[in-house]
């Protein structure tokens, strides 16, 4: 089975790519399977959205509606621990704290955050230079990096302000960094979150709600535009699919087998 490397670049509106601003998030669309109208949750805000990402249930299901983690009464159990139950180990490198309610203590066998997210200029450079020999060297099954600085841009300057754009190209270098660095048997996906509008988001405007998904390496088809309408409920399905492990039941996405080969 594939390792699999999971790149965030929270509120990357698809609108923002281009092969001349991000060449790079290009060579995945070019050479993998990707759609640019994938579907946010409501409210499309940070924690609800990676709660639902990493637990394949929307925010009525998981209970989280605010960048405020409180326990649910009922868990549902989220990708880390159906890779835990597969024995697959699972690293999370981030720079937005939040995050590390997403997983139970226990769960992951690598873990590095630096509060770096609201630095523009340096934040997602330390979670991509962190990450590189990691991806390198094929240390976990699971990889997460968290790119956190698109959104802040967006927050500080305004989504597609000049600002906004040119971070979204800074963040780009990034990923060709972690592209370059992707064994060649593993899966990239790279998606946002949710996108924005004005200096926000969290509304069911298209704006916001709209999202780039995309997976890229062993056994996804090169230059595939996929179809099937594609939600943030469908990402921890298709990366179970990926490492061979079993969906919990509760999950209500689906693994996006229309990107893969065979
Ligand atoms: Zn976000």
């Amino acid at each position: 089975m594939p390792r699999v490397v999971f790149v965030m670049v929270d509120g990357l509106r698809p609108d923002a790519i281009s092969p001349q601003r991000t060449p790079n998030i290009q060579r995945l669309i070019d050479g993998g399977a990707s759609t640019l109208a994938a579907q946010s949750v409501m409210p499309s805000i940070t924690l609800p959205c990676h709660m639902s990402i990493f637990h394949s249930v929307p925010p009525s299901r998981h209970g989280i509606t605010t960048n405020l983690y409180t326990p649910p009464a009922r868990p549902i159990p989220g990708l880390i621990e159906a890779a835990e139950d597969g024995d697959k180990t699972c690293a999370f490198i981030y720079n937005w704290e939040e995050l590390r309610d997403l997983n139970r203590p226990g769960m992951l066998s690598y873990s590095w955050f630096v509060r770096a997210s609201y630095n523009i200029y340096t934040g997602d450079q330390q979670v991509t230079d962190h990450a590189l020999p990691i991806i390198r060297d094929a240390l976990y099954d699971f990889t997460f990096v968290y790119l956190g600085t698109v959104d802040s841009a967006g927050h500080f300057f305004g989504w597609m302000s000049d600002e906004y754009l040119d971070q979204a190209a800074r963040v780009d270098a990034y990923v060709g960094q972690l592209i370059d660095a992707l064994p060649s048997d593993a899966v990239m996906l790279l998606q946002a979150d949710h996108g924005g509008h004005e200096r926000t988001h969290g509304t069911d405007l298209p704006e916001d709600m709209t999202i780039p998904w995309m997976m890229y390496g062993a056994g996804v088809k090169a230059g595939y535009t996929i179809t099937r309408p594609v939600s943030l409920l469908d990402t921890a399905p298709t990366i179970a699919h990926l490492l061979g492990i079993k969906r919990p039941k509760e999950w209500e996405g689906t693994p996006v087998a229309e990107g893969l080969v065979g």
